[in-house]
């Protein structure tokens, strides 16, 4: 794996060592002095991690980090802090500006490298729906998703630990709000994240009936557990076993003896990114949802219809079944338009679409088709059936008036339709499409407010 990390040090000596000891594994370093160099090369090369010295003159690393997340275009990068201070209060000061580890000087290189290669994976994770969910934001589609430095939600959380007064001194130490389950056995531990909505899984390591490395990877493999922050719990002694499940993407560890202040931070980082995660995916689906529905109508775009038709038919021919296809236009909307406003037009679409919602099945498909034209797409339906439903449309349209917003509060509409049927194995979206518009072509030209079906 390969990345750019940004190494950050007051004292020169320092820096050439990280920097040294990167480049041998072939990563690509940045550098920078002080700590608001810091902010600006993490603006400025995108760095997928930085590590960041705490003691520097003028702006220290706390100060420095804290900047960094509040900023929503960095936030997303990793910080670890390196640093010679390791009493647990250190760390928790960390936690709390935002960072995401942190290394004791002298530096061990196989600790750098696995919570560098871990954490740079992560955001790789990350960085792929971050950018999906841009590309949605550019679109005027969704709202960009918060900060990592808001106020962390309290979340339902799974220890997977079998020493009792390990789990009884866990629930006392994490804040009021979070909602703990635990379980000492594996096939447990499986059944409940298969089933239950998990923000963070605990796993001890060390425990006597099973191997915790074990079942990480196997809750890995769940789809219920794939999104789930995992942290484990280690011994003094188990870096072997810390290495490995970074390795396997654990997102954090705490080593025991856990120091109170330090656990409800790491839970707090995990419980904020684990919301960060949920809200770009959510963004995500919300973007993909809006690239395929008509945005004033509700209903789906013609994009959606064209592909979806081709896969209508082609399962209705190898199924023998019938598949019916009207096409609804408005009767002389432009002049809707002209006498009363392109905004009272607006009104008279929506309505519409909602009277054809209300006569159409739920397997049928609707959709604006664009301007002022609607298809609707009906499985397993025979041209007669699709007649009497357009039948009663057309009517309801013609003899209930629809309700504008201003004078004279109501206005008479009459639409066309035209409906064709597919016609066997070797019919085509596009051909079942023409000959649905050539009848609603016969339907107009025989003087509109009608429905006529294709003849063949
Ligand atoms: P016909 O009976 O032959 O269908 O006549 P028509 O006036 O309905 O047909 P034409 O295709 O000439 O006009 C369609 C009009 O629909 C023209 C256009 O301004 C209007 N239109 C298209 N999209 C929209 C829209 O999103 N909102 C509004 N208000 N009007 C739209
Ligand atoms: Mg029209
Ligand atoms: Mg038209």
């Amino acid at each position: 794996m390969t990345a750019r990390v940004l190494v950050v040090d007051d004292i020169l000596s320092n820096v050439k060592l990280l920097e040294a000891k990167l480049t041998a594994e072939y990563f690509e370093v940045v550098t920078a002095f002080n700590g608001l160099e810091a902010i600006e090369k993490t603006a400025e090369c995108a760095p997928d991690i930085i590590l960041l010295d705490v003691m520097m003159p003028g702006m220290d690393g706390f100060e420095a980090c804290r900047r960094i997340k509040q900023n929503p275009k960095t936030a997303h990068v990793p910080v670890v802090m390196v640093t010679a201070l390791d009493q647990p209060s250190d760390r928790v000061a960390g936690l709390d500006a935002g960072a995401d580890d942190f290394l004791t000087k002298p530096v061990d290189d196989a600790a750098l490298f696995a919570r560098v290669r871990s954490l740079v994976r992560l955001k790789m994770m990350t960085d792929e729906l971050r950018m999906r969910e841009t590309t949605g934001q550019s679109m005027g589609l969704v709202d960009p998703a918060e900060t990592l430095l808001e106020n962390a939600p309290p979340g339902r959380i799974l220890v997977i630990e079998d020493r009792p007064e390990s789990v009884a001194w866990f629930k006392g130490a994490l804040e009021a709000g979070n909602d703990m389950v635990a379980t000492d056995t594996f096939e447990e531990a499986m059944v409940r994240v298969r089933g239950g909505d998990f923000d963070l899984i605990v796993v001890s390591l060390g425990m006597r009936g099973f191997d915790g490395l074990r079942l990480c990877s196997q809750l890995r493999s769940l789809p219920q557990g794939r999104n789930v922050p995992i942290l484990v719990l280690v011994s003094e002694g188990e870096r072997r076993k810390l290495t490995q499940a970074l390795e396997m993407g654990v997102n954090d560890y705490l080593t025991r003896p856990v120091d109170k202040n330090e656990l409800i931070a790491r839970v707090r980082t995990q419980l904020r990114k684990k919301r960060y995660a949920d809200h770009l995916r959510h963004n995500v689906q919300l973007s993909l949802e809006m690239a395929i529905t008509d945005q004033l109508t509700g209903l789906h775009n013609r994009r959606y219809m064209e592909r979806h038709l081709a896969n209508l038919v082609a399962t209705a021919n190898s199924g023998h079944r019938p598949l019916a296809f009207l096409i609804m236009d408005i009767d002389y909307f432009k002049s809707v338009n002209d006498t009363h406003g392109h905004d009272i037009g607006d009104e008279i679409l929506r309505e519409f679409a909602t009277r054809i919602g209300a006569n159409v099945r739920g397997i049928d498909l609707a959709c604006r088709y664009g301007g002022e034209e609607f298809v609707v797409v009906m499985p397993d339906t025979d041209v007669s059936f699709a007649y009497a439903v357009a039948e009663r449309l057309r009517r309801s349209v013609e003899t209930t008036p629809f309700v504008i917003s201003r004078d004279p509060g109501k206005l008479s509409i009459t639409i066309s339709i035209g409906i064709a049927g597919s016609e066997g194995a070797a019919d085509t979206a596009e051909a079942l499409l023409h000959r649905a518009d050539q009848a609603l072509y016969r339907a107009k030209r025989d003087g509109r407010n009608r429905v006529v079906a294709d003849a063949a």
